[in-house]
């Protein structure tokens, strides 16, 4: 195996979805999503352990992404998040994927399904409070509420909505998610008038587990929290740890003269005669290469900074004229010891999730639990 590595820690995953049952208490449920393949870590994994902490429900973007859970042998509900395309529709029957339905035409393309295969299908619907993506207005919720309900071959297993600006303390914000809040508050209990029993009713995602008790209903959605990133304000009472660390060993080790240059575009020249280690992770890999000369790695409990452009497969630091570090030493690039994969993302004006889903297919991911 080449010496580039996520590794995973199934210990701190553990121990991040013990933070949350204890912030929601037993008597919620609580659903891990492990799209987009366990955001980089590995669906299947992580869903196992989080099954095994007492995680009652999964949750994934793709019918694909179900079956693959289904193939390992993972039988615990699992909510679609993403609208699947018709032709796919039997495939998620098969796989017993609950999908969030929010317009006619869908429900009654699932129910149209579902009655060819002799199934009942569980639903939940999607309400749009305020994110803008999918679900119908806070208006129609009963009234497709009732269409759900009214199927024989469906069945109203919940009622969700997804919030835009839960993870942020801002007062605009915060007053925002109390809105979406409300509106879905209202959406629910027009489903209740009309005498319908609206299941599992759902919101919570990680920003509203830091910030939003009246949001934890009967279930909560938490991704980045359990994949060890608290939002911002948060990681007092959500003191989460980071399940990948993103590692490798230093390849190559040379001498350069003061005044040479290192990687292609030749953007960095030595101030000083020093010591250059090659490291085999580069944009490849799914390190962005806009963090080119803006970036620190750990070696051996020290600091030392990337220098000249990152490569698709390697990339270089400057160890400093006289250093004790040999080849095939460690080199840690995010996660527990170095950086996180936040402090990556905000060097890039972007978040926690999208450095963590970017490590790529060829990095094989190392699974410790201990
Ligand atoms: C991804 C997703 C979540 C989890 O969001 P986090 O910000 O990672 O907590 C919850 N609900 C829905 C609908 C999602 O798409």
């Amino acid at each position: 195996m080449r010496a580039t590595r996520a590794i995973i820690r199934l210990d701190a995953f553990r121990y991040n979805l013990r933070l949350v049952r204890s912030r929601v208490g037993s008597a919620r449920k609580i659903c891990v999503p492990v799209k987009a393949d366990g955001y980089g870590h590995g669906a299947v994994p992580l869903a196992k352990t989080a099954l095994e902490e007492g995680a009652e429900f999964l949750a994934v973007a793709t019918a694909d992404e179900g079956a693959e859970l289904r193939e390992a042998g993972i039988t615990a509900p699992i909510l679609l998040l993403s609208i699947p395309l018709p032709e796919e529709i039997p495939e998620l029957i098969v796989d017993k994927l609950i999908p969030l339905a929010g317009d006619r035409d869908f429900v009654r393309e699932l129910a149209a399904t579902a009655e060819q295969g002799g199934e009942v299908l569980s639903v939940h619907l999607k309400v749009d409070t305020g994110m803008g993506r999918i679900g119908c207005p806070p208006e129609s919720a009963a009234e497709l509420a009732a269409l759900i309900a009214g199927s024989k071959h469906l069945k109203l297993g919940g009622v969700a909505t997804h919030l835009a600006v839960s993870d942020s303390l801002k007062q605009d914000d915060v007053a925002y998610t109390k809105e979406q809040l409300t509106r879905f508050g209202r959406a629910v209990e027009d489903i209740k008038k009309a005498g319908i029993d609206p299941g599992l009713v759902h919101t919570a995602n990680t920003g509203a587990l830091a910030f939003h008790e009246d949001a934890f209903f009967d279930m909560v959605r938490p991704g980045i929290l359990l994949y060890g990133y608290a939002p911002a304000g948060a990681e007092q009472v959500l003191p989460v740890k980071p399940v990948m660390e993103l590692v490798s060993q230093i390849m190559f080790i040379k001498q350069v003269k003061k005044g040479e240059t290192v990687s292609y575009g030749r953007i960095w020249t030595a101030d000083r005669d020093t010591t250059i280690a090659t490291i085999p992770v580069g944009y490849g890999d799914g390190l962005p290469r806009r963090l080119s000369g803006d970036f620190q790695v750990r070696i051996n409990d020290a600091w030392y900074p990337l220098v000249g452009r990152i490569c698709m497969d390697q990339c270089m630091a400057d160890l400093g004229p006289n250093t004790a570090i040999r080849r095939w030493d460690s080199v840690s690039f995010f996660g527990a010891d170095a950086l996180s994969a936040a402090d990556l993302a905000a060097k890039l004006g972007t978040i926690s999730y999208e450095i963590t889903c970017g490590i790529n297919k060829r990095v094989p991911r190392i699974y410790v639990d201990t």
